[in-house]
């Protein structure tokens, strides 16, 4: 089986693609640097960009009451529903080009393409560009997406940015009704399901030379802060076997954190350590330390924090220390429809690769849609997996193969739905 569109007309198609990237790079607060933040001017500038092309594009586009910009292609049968394809147009602060990005941009050109090759669906297809994933502005993620899964949440509205403008009177700037934000969820619509397309933002695919992949499910994670509380003392009077210090526990505790991940094949994270007083001369007494702790499956991600917390307790007693852990926060991981996995693979097979099946270490939209419908997901790759980061790099190449993928999928999806 080979794929419907020929990899020449995508290379074609790839360029307008990133052509777009760089144009939306142009819309930042921050001269030289990428930096779009939820509601902001240069959000407002990049939705109105985003609608030209997807009006260009043959689709129907609208703002919705979160400040998502949407466009609509009708399916031939209004009873058959509506397949919600998304990503994000904000950014982190000095962000890359194509995080979250490409997968608004790609679909908008697949259904273009796909609609000059005379190709129907019998489902609405919805593009949608969420206004916010990486919660850059008001510290709460998935804001754009969430709205549209229908679970936004009332007591976000007096959520403040770093300014102290309220969400509720930034909504109201940017032109959305903030009392009738519940009119941008989709949650109650006949979904088929949600499709997105995202750079892998880590280096397996291009570890296994491969440019698309599957992802299988996004990683659930929960997160501490561990304070370990020891004895401050004088560097050169106390005796190292008379010692409490803090900081040696805490460096045990990160080794044991290492190597407990990496027997229950989960990834574990210390990635901030701070030690008190903080002196040469002074043993630390006080460490506060973070751990990230993730895995596809959550028992398994359960049972490795539990070895850790075992072994923690002994090892930081045994070193005359005690340890509070608290935790800040706590989501389960959310795996993509069987059926869906199935159809990307189908597609990506389609296209001449070996559809390399990806577990999902970043949070993304689609975990936003647990329990409202199915969700897919492709990985594209990136230039030695670097993402939040300027450096953030794909090629023409890769874009073209993931867009001849991308249509694929929607090919072989709208295969699958007509054929139940
Ligand atoms: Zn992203």
């Amino acid at each position: 089986m080979a794929a419907t569109l020929d990899l020449t007309q995508c290379r074609q198609a790839a360029a307008e693609i990133l052509q777009r990237c760089e144009q939306l790079a142009t819309l930042t607060a921050v001269r030289g640097k990428i930096d779009r933040r939820y509601l902001t001017a240069e959000h407002k500038a990049c939705n109105a960009e985003v609608k030209q092309w997807m009006q260009q594009g043959g689709l129907r586009p609208w703002q919705d009451e979160a400040g998502n910009i949407c466009g609509s292609l009708p399916g031939r049968d209004a009873s058959a529903g509506t397949l919600l394809v998304g990503s994000h147009l904000d950014s982190v602060p000095d962000a890359g080009k194509y995080d979250g990005i490409l997968g608004v941009l790609l679909p908008i050109t697949a259904l273009r393409l796909l609609s000059e090759h005379g190709e129907q669906f019998p489902f609405a297809i919805d593009v949608i560009g969420f206004a916010d994933e990486e919660g850059s502005r008001f510290g709460t993620t998935l804001l754009g997406s969430r709205a549209a899964a229908g679970s936004w949440r009332q007591d976000w509205f007096a959520l403040q940015d770093t300014a102290g403008i309220s969400l509720k009177d930034a909504l109201v700037e940017f032109g959305c009704d903030a009392t009738a934000i519940s009119r941008a969820s989709r949650a109650a619509d006949k979904l088929v399901g949600y499709l997105e397309i995202h750079i892998e933002q880590g280096p397996v695919l291009e570890a296994a030379d491969l440019p698309v992949g599957v992802v299988t499910s996004i990683a659930g994670a929960r997160r501490y802060v561990i304070d370990i509380v020891g004895q401050a003392g004088h560097a050169g009077t106390v005796p190292m076997p008379l010692r409490k210090d803090a900081l040696v526990a805490a460096a045990k505790l990160v080794l044991l954190i290492e190597q407990v991940a990496c027997k229950h094949d989960v990834v574990a994270t210390v990635g901030k350590l701070e030690c008190a007083p903080g002196a040469p001369n002074v043993i630390p007494g006080n460490v506060r330390m973070t751990l990230d702790i993730r895995s596809g499956l959550d028992p398994q991600r359960d049972a490795a924090l539990q070895e850790i917390r075992d072994a923690a307790e002994l090892l930081i007693a045994a070193n005359g220390c005690t340890a509070a852990w608290k935790e800040t926060h706590n989501a389960g991981a959310v795996g993509c429809a069987l059926w869906m996995q199935d159809v990307c693979a189908d597609a990506i097979k389609a296209v001449g690769y070996e559809p390399l099946a990806l577990l999902s270490g970043a949070g993304h939209d689609a975990m936003a849609f647990k329990g409202v419908c199915d969700i897919g997901m492709l990985f594209v790759r990136c230039l030695g997996g670097i993402s939040h980061h300027p450096d953030e790099s794909i090629t023409l190449e890769d874009t073209a193969i993931a867009l001849q993928t991308f249509c694929e999928t929607l090919l072989q999806l709208r295969k699958r739905i007509t054929s139940v």
